[in-house]
């Protein structure tokens, strides 16, 4: 179910890019990235140099897209967009590196899924703006190096953990992003909503923002199918839209899906809530092992409604009760 991936679809880019803030003023929470930023960014600015090499690590959806922009905003560079997947040879990165113009902001999404033999090439650009270009083979081979114009990496990684060190600490600064609490996820929604146009009254956003998981990609996904319920049902009331909305799309009150909940049952009702091998889960709620690892557990974990041990999958009793298992702690008070 698209609608609480936190990884953006491919018809949604101009979506997104209406509701991306432009300066980091206007970027929602995040207070200490932001801080830390303006500092990084003023610096550079008072000196006239290029600022450090930035790496915004977190999980999908947070607003790495979105700080690179502003970090070229801020600055007032350009910026080019590339993205590990897209460099699979030293080659590819060459192309692009050499093309930048003097200051530019290089951007690089899923920093970590680079190639290996691009990486040795990346380290010695982003320290001294140049890089050795191998021409010919063999005996015949020479390796003629290459001065670049001065620029900032901004690497984007979802897996900071799978970031080679040598590369880790070519970056001035590291930027961890948070999943975002609900009072800040309602300040993005009530942004999105003015900027598409719909007013809605502040319960309905603080009841959007609470089954967001904590996403800004997903609380503004999910806003826009409550303005089309709401166009669609005129008269009713915004909080009424919400609830009503979301029970159609599948989304419960705490952001759940369907394949979220099947999950959950499973491990609860199935497995007398667990514990449960990976594999044996996925076979139960029909989904691919990987799916369920990477895109169902680690909300469920984040939640505290699952736990994983050595021996498998766990409901908490959190979990328990959502899955209408009535628990020792329920029956006690
Ligand atoms: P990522 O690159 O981390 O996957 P994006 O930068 O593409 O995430 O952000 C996804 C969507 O969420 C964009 O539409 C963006 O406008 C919105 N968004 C993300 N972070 C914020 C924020 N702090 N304030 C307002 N909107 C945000």
């Amino acid at each position: 179910d698209p609608l609480v991936d936190p990884v953006a679809g491919s018809d949604e880019l101009a979506f997104e890019g209406a509701l991306r803030p432009t300066s980091l003023a206007e970027f929602v929470g995040q207070p200490k990235v932001r801080g830390q930023l303006e500092v990084l960014l003023r610096a550079a600015t008072i000196q006239e140099r290029t600022p450090d090499h930035i790496l915004l690590a977190g999980p999908p959806g947070l607003g790495k897209t979105t700080l690179a922009m502003i970090i070229g905003a801020e600055t007032g560079r350009p910026i080019r967009f590339s993205s590990g997947p897209a460099i699979q040879h030293a080659g590819d990165l060459a192309a692009v590196l050499s093309a930048l113009v003097p200051g530019e902001v290089l951007f690089v999404d899923e920093i970590h899924r680079m190639a290996r033999s691009a990486e040795e090439m990346l380290y010695l650009a982003m320290e001294d703006f140049k890089i050795d270009i191998m021409v010919g083979k063999g005996a015949g081979a020479a390796s003629i190096p290459l001065e670049l114009a001065p620029f900032t990496l901004v690497g984007a990684t979802t897996r900071s953990g799978m970031l080679p060190a040598p590369l880790r600490d070519r970056f001035g600064f590291t930027a961890h992003l948070e999943h975002y609490a609900a009072a800040d996820l309602e300040r993005v929604l009530s942004r999105s909503a003015r900027l598409m146009d719909v007013a809605l009254e502040p319960a309905a956003l603080g009841e959007l923002a609470r089954r967001s998981r904590g996403t800004p990609r997903i609380a503004n996904r999910l806003l826009r199918r409550v303005r089309d319920w709401l166009l669609v049902h005129e008269g009713s009331s915004d909080l009424d839209g919400v609830r009503a909305a979301l029970e159609l799309y599948d989304v419960d009150e705490a952001g759940l899906d369907r394949i979220d909940r099947a999950v959950l049952e499973a491990i609860a009702h199935r497995f007398g809530g667990g514990p449960v091998g990976l594999s044996t889960l996925a076979a139960t709620v029909g989904e691919e092992a990987d799916t369920i690892e990477a895109v169902v557990e680690p909300f469920l974990v984040r939640e505290g409604l699952i736990g994983r041990t050595p021996r498998g999958r766990i409901a908490t009793p959190a979990g328990l009760r959502h899955a209408g298992v009535v628990t020792q702690d329920a029956t006690l008070d």
